[in-house]
């Protein structure tokens, strides 16, 4: 064996799942395509974190410990992230991209039982009676075969449970959309005539005919460096429904519409809304933003009677207050939220495939229906499942491997020494 557990992407639920398994003594290894940290935060600009809190009224509170608040405090104290900003019946964390990503970078480099693998993709798993007993990695001098007793699928699209035979169901469930800066933004006049002139415009703007616009609504969230906002109005859909981003043609598809939709975007809000008449398209990011692919039926499936109803498991290893938030059916998004000041718990059991035992699926790829991961999916909740994950695989690769065998109860006890909110 390689390494004690390996971790396949590094987003929200890799980052957090490699630098947990590595600080218990695990020797990991992380492997990323792309050639940066951060996943969607980094590579699609999603531009808050989402999942850190909980409110009631006024009072805001932490739903998640560990590293996700370890995270958002760092770039609060950098100067990177400014908040929790109230939103709806929950708040959340707007931050810059690069602190993000500059912060994953840290994190690898302190872990010292930790190797990162850039610019390389899982490509294949090879599984022997229910285990997983080989990874073949495309790296750039080609192919590589690595191995451990324990994985962690964090791809977000369940590419390594799903290569590895484990059941999978969900695809095409939500929208993709590409976030994009705009920069040379007024900032003071756009908040003074803030975000519900902004749905007023958009709203007057699609039923005038004047700009055929993706989406019903939208948010322009400033990232605190001068003049610069991270604009979230795109909705890419294919004949009305969302693209599956599991699909190469709809995948390249869906990345050149969201280019257009950027270019389009840009021209309605210079010319309608306040402080963005001197604005330009900055850039887009890397690639589109995916909410949805393939998510795992594992042991346990996460619902939304779930989130809704603030369901407490014997076997949950983080909690979360976000709503299901579903951007599903035309130009609208749904948000449907627990009751004020309470919180759901995600179980280990929406993160232990049926078919493959030496696995957790960690992230936005986790065991849930499409309204459980509408809430699941976010970014602070992703992390905590992530560090939740790491830690189950570096107990599981102790003792031969399994992670249905894993003791929760030492497995909760160890996540509340690390400051887990249970
Ligand atoms: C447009 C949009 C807006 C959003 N807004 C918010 C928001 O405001 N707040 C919030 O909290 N959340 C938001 N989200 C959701 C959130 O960002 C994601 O759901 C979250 O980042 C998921 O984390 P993850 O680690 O599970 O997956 P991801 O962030 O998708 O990371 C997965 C990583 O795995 C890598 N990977 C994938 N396949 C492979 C492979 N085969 N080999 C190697 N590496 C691989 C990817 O490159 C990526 O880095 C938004 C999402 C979108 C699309």
């Amino acid at each position: 064996m390689d390494y004690d557990v390996i971790v396949t992407g590094g987003g929200p639920a890799g980052i957090a799942a490699a630098r947990a398994a590595a600080e218990s003594g695990a020797r990991v290894l992380l492997v990323e395509r792309c050639g940066f940290l951060g996943g969607s935060p980094t590579a699609s600009l999603v531009g808050t974190i989402g999942g850190l809190y909980s409110r009631n009224g006024d009072a805001i509170d932490y739903t998640v410990g560990g590293l996700a608040r370890e995270c958002a405090e760092t770039l609060k104290e950098r100067g990177q992230a400014y908040g929790p900003i109230p939103w709806e019946l929950t708040a959340l964390l707007p931050h810059i991209p690069w602190g993000y990503k500059q912060l994953c970078d840290e994190w690898v480099a302190a872990a010292e039982t930790l190797d990162l693998l850039l610019h390389t993709c899982l490509i294949e798993a090879s599984v022997e009676s229910g285990r997983i007993t080989v990874l073949r990695l495309q790296t750039r001098a080609g192919e590589k075969p690595i191995s451990a007793p324990v994985y962690i699928d964090a791809s977000g699209d369940g590419d390594l449970a799903y290569l590895s035979g484990a059941v999978m169901e969900g695809s095409p469930v939500q929208f993709p959309s590409m976030n994009f800066y705009m920069q040379n933004v007024n900032i003071g006049e756009a908040l003074t005539a803030g975000l519900a002139t902004l749905q007023t415009l958009i709203k007057e703007a699609i039923d005038t005919g004047e700009y055929d616009l993706p989406r019903g609504g939208g948010a322009v969230i400033p990232t605190m460096r001068p003049g610069e906002v991270i604009v979230a109005m795109g909705r890419i859909a294919l004949d009305g429904r969302p693209v599956d981003c599991t699909d190469p043609e709809q995948l390249t598809y869906a990345e050149l519409e969201g280019r257009r939709q950027a270019v389009l975007l840009a021209d309605f809000l210079r010319s309608k809304m306040p402080g963005f008449s001197e604005a330009y398209l900055a850039d887009t990011p890397c690639r589109v933003g995916i909410r949805a692919t393939r998510r795992l039926v594992g042991r346990y499936v996460l619902t939304g009677e779930d989130v809704l109803g603030a369901a407490e498991f014997p076997d949950g290893i983080c909690r979360s207050a976000w709503p299901v938030e579903l951007h599903a059916e035309g130009k609208g998004t749904t948000l449907e939220f627990p009751p004020p000041g309470k919180t759901y718990t995600v179980p280990l059991g929406a993160m232990l495939p049926v078919e493959v035992e030496n696995l957790l699926v960690a992230g936005r790829c986790l065991s849930a229906t499409l309204e459980g991961q509408a809430s699941a999916r976010v970014s602070g909740t992703c992390m905590a499942m992530g560090e939740a994950a790491g830690i189950a695989a570096e107990m599981a690769s102790k003792k031969g491997g399994t992670t249905a065998e894993v003791d929760v109860s030492v497995l909760r006890t160890r996540l509340e020494e690390r400051g887990a909110v249970l």
